[in-house]
């Protein structure tokens, strides 16, 4: 794999629980941080969206009755909690950090627009971007993908609590395999799980790479950024 200088890494709000059941626990909080930092000193420019799974998601909402738009934008609020706690971590690490955001939150965060994000990460500065892409209907995988191809990403990691793409759910079947390496084509013969279609369809269209990886593993990040043979690469 070519070394990436420039990422964009997502990290799903879910994971943000810990152990908890709700809400966001300090310590993985603080770990994500740290490997962040590691992930800097490689030399990378970094850009980073965290889900808001762990606070609120809009189709969860529709369940509870609630409009699905109306939750859709709880579900956006959330990734904006969870930036600015990310923001507030990663400073605590010692990181120049810029928050922007898709959807407009002044003067939590400053609007989200491209030039303004490479211009900071050109500037050395971890760049959060928020909000989602700051409308109903999508997903932050799906931001997660615009924003790579805006800021023009040289490679999408996506941080699960799985080791990567499998064959088959291997939380259900104990013969499935880790794929190593697959292409985007492949993804879609095999009918394969890595994004849902919108941020797949953006990644694929626009050949970013993505990187699927289990990132409650302490240290993965920095194995991936130094070419060791963990998770899934799709390109
Ligand atoms: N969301 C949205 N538009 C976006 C991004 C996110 O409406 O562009 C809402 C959607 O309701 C979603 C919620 O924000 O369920 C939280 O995002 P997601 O479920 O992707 O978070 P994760 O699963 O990564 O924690």
């Amino acid at each position: 794999m070519k070394k990436p200088t420039r990422i964009l890494l997502k990290l799903s709000g879910e994971a943000l629980m810990g152990h908890q059941q709700y809400g966001i626990d300090a310590t993985r909080l603080k770990d994500y941080a740290v490997e962040v930092k590691e992930a800097f000193n490689l030399g990378l420019q970094i850009g980073i969206v965290i889900g808001g799974g762990n606070i609120f998601r809009g189709l969860q909402g529709t369940d509870d009755g609630f409009d699905r738009i109306q939750g859709d934008y709880m579900g956006m609020l959330a990734t904006v909690i969870n930036s600015l706690a990310l923001q507030s971590a990663l400073e605590q690490e010692g990181l120049k950090t810029k928050l922007l955001s898709g959807l407009p939150v002044d003067p939590v965060a400053e609007s989200m627009s491209s030039r303004k994000a490479i211009q900071a990460l050109e500037e050395n500065y971890v760049v959060i971007m928020a909000g989602g892409t700051g409308r109903p209907y999508f997903t932050t995988d799906t931001t997660a993908a615009l924003r790579g191809v805006e800021i023009k990403a040289d490679l999408l990691l996506k941080g699960t609590r799985v080791d990567g793409v499998y064959s088959d759910d291997p939380e259900k079947n104990p013969n499935a395999t880790r794929y190593s390496k697959v292409t985007f084509e492949e993804v879609i013969e095999k009918n394969l799980k890595v994004m849902d279609q919108t941020a797949f369809t953006l990644c694929r269209e626009n050949k970013l790479p993505i990187l699927v990886f289990n990132m409650n593993e302490k240290g993965n990040l920095r194995k991936i950024l130094t070419g060791k043979d963990i998770g899934t690469k799709i390109d």
